[in-house]
């Protein structure tokens, strides 16, 4: 019985500790050996991605008109954190579409360090709020979600998740783990 109680103790003193220490501000603190992207989005703990809506999936390959979709599209409540799914270096600004002023044509391209050379992303429709060249952990702060639907109603708003291995576009659904 007393054992328990000290694990107990020692359990609640680690998990305050954590809130006190912020060294999980919004993690999923998952813990795996599969290669998984760290929580891109505050308000989405397990890089749910969009499903159907009135403007298509947000599945990879998905169809965009004439053109395929080449990310995935991670469910993100305008306003949300918006967390690196990687270690990374920060490279620039992306800019998904030309001739667009609205505020979610904005986003961050990310070079992967450590475990994640070799990879990079790009991250639309988030407001870039780190300098580049910034050295990253993965599921720290680069910036905010913007409000992809204000034109498009109907839209689940999303972070496109764009990613590329040794510079080719790849499925990054396998990446979506937990
Ligand atoms: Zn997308």
């Amino acid at each position: 019985m007393k054992f328990f109680l000290v694990a107990a103790v020692v359990l609640g003193v680690i998990a305050l500790s954590q809130e006190v220490f912020g060294w999980r501000e919004c993690g999923s603190g998952r813990s795996s050996r599969k290669k998984c992207f760290e929580q891109i989005c505050c308000s989405n703990p397990s890089n749910q991605i969009r499903g159907w809506d009135a403007y298509g999936s947000g599945a990879y390959g998905a169809s965009r008109g004439s053109r395929k979709h080449r990310g995935i599209d991670i469910v993100c409540s305008a306003g949300s954190s918006v967390y690196a799914p990687f270690p990374a270096t920060v490279l620039r600004r992306s800019i998904p579409y030309r001739n667009n002023n609205a505020a979610y044509n904005n986003g961050i391209y990310l070079q992967g360090t450590g475990s994640w050379a070799g990879y990079r992303v790009k991250m639309w429709y988030v407001t870039k709020q780190v300098r580049n060249g910034k050295k990253l952990s993965a599921g720290s702060y680069i910036g905010s979600m913007t409000d992809r639907t204000i034109h498009a109603r109907g839209m689940t708003n999303h972070v496109h998740v764009q990613l590329e291995k040794n510079r080719t576009i790849v499925n990054p659904t396998s990446y979506a783990c937990q």
